[in-house]
């Protein structure tokens, strides 16, 4: 995220990045702030085409997989569609992964403990 800037705009200023008068409080004319502004939005339509394009792909590719791993899993599946997305430096690009994932099978028995490495206990010794 970035942080809501200060918009007061000081003619007498000049902008840091580009060198016309005109800053704004946090160094950059308006003009800039719009372009970076700009770079941090670039989750588009096409981005999110090619997301469901990309997931519907999977899954149809995985269908027989999918299936199998139902089957041995005995009646309870979790299948995991992930996209990451990640701006380059380039504006307006995202690089993107898109994954599929599923547990063969069910977590059948889950332990749960605290471990304190500062408490070791000695054997014989309270
Ligand atoms: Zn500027």
């Amino acid at each position: 995220m970035v942080a809501m800037p200060n918009l007061d705009v000081h003619m007498d200023k000049e902008c840091i990045n580009c060198h016309k008068f005109g800053a704004t409080d946090c160094g950059q004319c308006l003009e800039c702030l719009a372009k970076e502004f700009g770079k941090n939005m670039t989750i588009g339509f096409l981005t999110i085409q090619k997301a469901k394009a990309e997931l519907c792909a999977m899954i149809d590719e995985y269908h027989h997989e999918i299936d199998k791993a139902y089957v041995k899993a005995d009646g309870e599946l979790v299948v995991d569609l992930k996209v990451k997305m990640k701006g380059t430096r380039m504006a307006g690009e995202v690089e993107m992964v898109v994954s599929i994932g599923f547990i063969e099978s069910r977590i059948k028995h889950a332990v749960k403990m605290t471990i304190n490495e500062k408490q070791l206990s000695i054997p014989g010794v309270e």
